[in-house]
């Protein structure tokens, strides 16, 4: 049996996470911990949850705990991060995984020490239309990648604004643009290397976070993809084209939390729909998760993963921020 704890009574919990757990063989949801008394016992009773609290040591002393899945903000994700390893638990991480590169590598760090499993929740790798785009990559059906197109650009309803306003781990950028740079460095097997980036604010007012962006970003084999971010728009579908010099993969709503989309390859004859045999995302992660437990493979995304992520993302930031193109730093 796998005993989860989770740290964060939240809104991707309930939606997505405690089904992607209870979905796997014998794993089960022992406890919840929020900061609020009541907010614990409504969300335990509400899914099921056997047992609450509020005090993070209760929930890592349990023996009955053996992971746990941190969903609060992101400038609480560290140092839950490193209780959690120093307690033997091994640790499904929201991204962003922390606020800064160091703290990132703090965790990374704390995890390998304690000879836990990090994992970093960047859930559209595990879609079944990424798998197969990157089995086109591998397999050279168009040639060289030479530019990418991403779309992800959406509409944050208002009961999902809360922290992401206004809160230094909100923003588009560190909350969703950083999925699409995970992404793309799972398609590709290449890592950034440098960007550059301008940022809008139309539905957050003066002061929040940034909530629309246009990135481009250089990998380190010559390609270039141009990545539009925003919660500010309603009708923008998400997806992805990748362009040679004679092809190229058109992927249209991919940029999902479901298990949607489809994927087409394209060439001088015309469009061809490649079949996709489509799997929740989050179920395909805790089973990688759970068969990392088990030694037999990685996370779908590891530690290092949510760190190379976090670094690019926050290179955008800054960027924008400087009107500079900024060199990825990460380290
Ligand atoms: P929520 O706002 O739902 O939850 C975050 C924290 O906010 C919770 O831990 C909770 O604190 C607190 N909170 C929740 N509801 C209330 C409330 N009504 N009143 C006061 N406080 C409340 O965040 P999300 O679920 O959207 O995001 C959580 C994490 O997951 C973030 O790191 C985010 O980036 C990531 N995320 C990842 C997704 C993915 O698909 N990979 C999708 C969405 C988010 P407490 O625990 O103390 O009760």
């Amino acid at each position: 049996t796998v005993g989860w704890g989770l740290i964060g009574a939240s809104n991707v919990a309930r939606e997505w996470i405690i089904d992607a757990i209870r979905a796997q063989p014998d794993n089960e949801i022992v406890t919840v911990l929020s900061s609020d008394n009541d907010r614990a016992a409504n969300y335990a009773a509400e899914n099921n949850i056997p047992h609450h609290c509020t005090q993070l040591e209760a929930l890592l002393s349990d023996d009955r705990i053996d992971a746990v899945y941190i969903s609060t903000t992101n400038e609480l994700h560290k140092q839950q991060a490193l209780a959690a390893a120093a307690a033997g638990k091994h640790i499904l991480c929201e991204k962003p995984l922390a606020l800064s590169l160091n703290d990132a590598r703090d965790m990374i760090d704390a995890c390998r020490r304690a000879g836990v499993i990090m994992a970093t929740n960047h859930h559209l790798r595990n879609a079944a239309t990424h798998h197969e785009i990157r089995r086109m990559l591998r397999d050279n059906v168009i040639g060289k990648p030479l530019f990418i197109r991403v779309f992800h650009a959406n509409y944050l309803p208002p009961h999902l604004q809360g922290w992401r306003v206004n809160n230094a781990g909100g923003g588009v950028i560190l909350d969703s643009t950083i999925h699409d740079i995970d992404t793309l460095r799972f398609l590709l097997d290449a890592e950034p290397v440098s960007v550059t980036a301008m940022t809008q604010s139309a539905l957050f007012t003066a002061g929040d976070q940034e909530d629309g962006v246009m990135a481009i970003v250089r990998f380190d084999n010559g390609a270039i993809a141009q990545i539009h971010g925003a919660y500010s728009v309603k009708v923008a579908p998400g997806g992805i084209e990748i362009y040679s010099t004679d092809k190229a993969i058109v992927a249209r709503n991919v940029m999902s939390q479901r298990a949607i989309g489809q994927v087409f390859l394209r060439d001088a004859e015309g469009e061809h729909e490649i079949p996709i045999v489509h799997e929740n995302l989050y179920h395909r992660a805790l089973r990688a998760f759970n068969k990392a437990l088990r030694k037999e493979g990685e996370p779908a995304a590891t530690g290092e993963d949510g760190l190379r992520s976090l670094a690019v993302a926050l290179a955008i930031k800054e960027a924008a921020q400087t009107g500079c193109q900024r060199e990825v730093q990460y380290a």
